[in-house]
């Protein structure tokens, strides 16, 4: 399959258009407050999972990046971690009890910066992580880093704890767009971080970019995509920058008129799937790429992909635990998530109240479009037998609008419908969330769809 396959400027015009990205079915715009006492052990008493998968969030960053939409905290108090590991260490006494007969088979540290933590926090949280749940000794152990404040000596630090996986926020080489997103960072001292996790024992490293940014050029990303290919990370995670200064106030700082035309972003992107396919990665949904060799790569090939909200993962056999506030656990049938401030996240941990502050439990014709939806994002496939088996539906007659909805997918060459399910072709990959949108309960009638999803491109 070739980029033009994936340009095609027909189908680009026609469905390049706002839809969700599907980490979770429902998704979070419908949470809404909990009324059980002990949510997250009436949602474990339903699980098939057979091991849970810790993550982490650490809100905390040095500085703004002008570009940023996650949720942190901009500070330049170190003792603000303290106090916030003590919070963390509550939660984490409070919810392990309920994984007693787990094991914990990955961690991952996110934020904000989890690199803000210092070496001797980043101890105590290891150890708080440890001390507290079963964790197996092959843990695969992720975080996220922000190359402006990592050192070799602290990824080796980070290895000696037992990471293993690094995330590196790169987002683009040149000089001009770092200066306008306000994240200057040196592209040798990234080099050198990649090649210290390599000799640390780190497994594999991931490479974020982002494309769409202000001032970016057809020449300035190909300077940074072959800066990335020469550093031969493991994965590479290609982000689209949404630019909505009327959400994010950090985004004010850009200007409109410094952003790239939808042409030429559109252009970057194609530009980017062709430079690293051509170097030998594959691309994996509709993001991420990754080396043949790589597990994801691998998970793909044998249609055993799955996605939650740290994206693609091969591991969809592991309940979510989100610890740290506005995480979110997505465990048996339910997505819970903890309060988005720091004061409601502490205030009851203080006070012994429920964590969880919204969230879903999934009624039996969620879980099944959750499947349907996971199928086609992951494995751009559903096969009717299979979803029939686990669900005891006729998934003709079940799906009976659904299937006569995608008809017109079907005469835009994007996918086929076979006797025995749904083929989605490679070349449709990147209208995958618009595809998914016809089994999605929560959008019939939904007439806010532009101003609340991202669009595909
Ligand atoms: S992009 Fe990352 S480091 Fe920058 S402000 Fe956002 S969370 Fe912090």
């Amino acid at each position: 399959m070739s980029a033009n396959e994936l340009f095609d400027p027909a189908r680009l015009k026609k469905y390049n258009i706002n839809g969700p990205r599907y980490t979770s079915y429902p998704t979070a715009l419908t949470f809404s407050g909990l009324s059980e006492p002990a949510p997250l052990e009436k949602a474990l008493s339903v699980t098939q999972a057979s091991g849970v998968s810790l993550y982490v969030h650490i809100p905390f960053c040095h500085s703004l990046c002008y570009y940023c939409g996650c949720n942190k905290i901009v500070t330049r108090h170190q003792e603000k971690a303290d106090r916030y590991l003590d919070y963390l260490e509550k939660e984490i006494q409070r919810r392990a009890p309920a994984f007693r007969h787990r094991k914990a088979e990955q961690i991952h540290l996110g934020g904000g910066t989890p690199g803000f933590l210092t070496e001797q926090q980043q101890t105590r949280l290891a150890g708080m992580l440890k001390s507290a749940f079963d964790v197996v000794s092959d843990a695969e152990m992720s975080i996220e880093i922000d190359p402006r404040r990592t050192t070799p000596a602290y990824l080796r630090h980070l290895a000696s704890l037992g990471y293993n996986r690094l995330s590196i926020g790169v987002q683009d080489t040149d000089y001009r767009v770092q200066e306008a997103i306000n994240r200057v960072q040196s592209t040798s001292h990234i080099a050198t971080l990649v090649d210290c996790a390599r000799s640390a024992g780190f497994k594999s490293v991931n490479l974020d970019l982002i494309y769409g940014l202000p001032h970016q050029t057809a020449d300035t990303f190909a300077s940074t995509l072959a800066a990335v290919k020469a550093m031969a990370p493991e994965r590479i995670s290609l982000f689209s920058y949404a630019h909505l200064p009327e959400r994010f106030a950090a985004q004010r700082k850009i200007k409109d008129e410094w952003l790239p035309s939808a042409q030429v972003k559109t252009g970057l992107m194609k530009q980017a799937i062709t430079s690293l396919t051509q170097a030998g990665y594959e691309m994996i949904g509709m993001d991420h790429f990754a080396l043949p060799s790589d597990e994801l790569a691998e998970a793909q090939r044998n249609k055993k992909l799955h996605r939650n909200f740290q994206g693609y993962t091969t591991r969809g056999d592991l309940d979510l635990l989100g610890l740290g506030v506005s995480s979110i656990s997505a465990a048996g049938n339910a997505y819970l998530q903890n309060p988005k401030t720091l004061n409601d996240y502490y205030g009851k941990l203080d006070n012994n109240e429920e964590v969880a502050e919204k969230g879903v439990f999934l009624s039996p014709s969620d879980l099944l479009r959750r499947y349907v939806i996971q199928q086609l994002m992951c494995n751009l496939a559903v096969d009717f037998a299979a979803t029939e088996a686990l669900f005891g539906i006729q998934f003709r007659q079940h799906f009976e609008p659904e299937l006569a909805a995608l008809k017109e997918f079907k005469e835009d060459g994007l996918l086929q419908v076979t006797g025995t399910g749904i083929e989605v072709f490679p070349s449709a990959r990147l209208f995958i969330r618009i595809i998914c949108m016809t089994f999605d309960a929560y959008l019939k009638g939904s007439a806010s769809i532009q101003h609340r999803y991202s669009r595909v491109i």
